[in-house]
């Protein structure tokens, strides 16, 4: 141990509380991102449902305008039948006036089953509208928590971050480069910690993964200040007093 060991830690555990602060940020932001692709589908179950409601009215309408339009004719038909001269004639009039009499009545029952679909349509306009605004709140929701906890990070994420600063420039350049490629690897656990597997027997092993060290990386960094790395992970051990 020595200082370039005790820097490592040192910069470990700032590192340590700057790696769960951007979790937590990081969470938040997740929950953002999944409210706003929830939003967007209930937005676009909305849009279809409008697409739909929209299709059936206007079916709709030409609808009434064909009745509308059958209807005058039956009128017409109507007033033609009283003026006719001769039997035939009549028989054929009013052949064509039962024609359109039941073309009407054909078209006022498609109009009216129509109708009962519009009901259904607009009902679930209302619910999908209902679905959206909802998600719509629960995104604004997630957005003011993210800002928030950003908010309230902000002031020890900087003061974490020139903590660091420092503490690195403590540090070799080769060395502080190795430990920020270690802390993106690990999260921040960069530093393992020697630990003796039996009292009396020197096996030893790396706390980081658990594996086997031999005795001599155990006793060198009991007297000596090196940067040594576990050959299994890559942490850079080290080794308490007494160990
Ligand atoms: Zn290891």
């Amino acid at each position: 141990m020595g200082p370039t060991l005790d820097t490592l830690r040192e910069l470990q555990q700032i590192e340590l509380q700057i790696v769960d602060i951007r979790s937590q940020l990081a969470a938040h932001e997740r929950r953002v991102q999944a409210q706003n692709a929830k939003r967007q589908a209930a937005l676009e179950a909305l849009e279809k449902e409008r697409a739909e409601l929209t299709r059936v009215q206007i079916d709709l309408d030409e609808l009434d305008l064909d009745l509308k339009s059958r209807t005058a004719s039956a009128d017409r038909l109507r007033e033609h039948l009283n003026a006719v001269k001769t039997n035939k004639e009549y028989a054929a009039v009013l052949s064509q006036l039962n024609t359109e009499k039941s073309d009407a009545t054909r078209v006022e029952s498609q109009a009216l089953q129509k109708l009962e679909g519009i009901d259904i349509k607009k009902a679930l306009v209302a619910e999908c509208l209902q679905a959206e605004q909802k998600a719509e709140q629960l995104l604004e929701n997630a957005k003011t928590q993210l800002e928030q906890t950003r908010a309230s990070f902000a002031e020890r994420l900087e003061g974490l971050d020139r903590q660091r600063a420092t503490v690195a420039a403590k540090l070799e350049p080769g060395t502080a480069t190795l430990f920020d490629r270690l802390s993106e690897r690990y999260e921040g656990e960069v530093v393992a910690k020697i630990l003796r597997t039996h009292p009396r027997r020197d096996e030893f092993i790396c706390e980081g993964c658990n594996m086997g060290l031999t005795a001599e990386i155990a006793s060198a960094l009991l007297t000596r200040d090196d940067v040594k790395t576990c050959k299994n992970c890559g942490r850079i051990l080290f080794i308490e007093k007494g160990t």
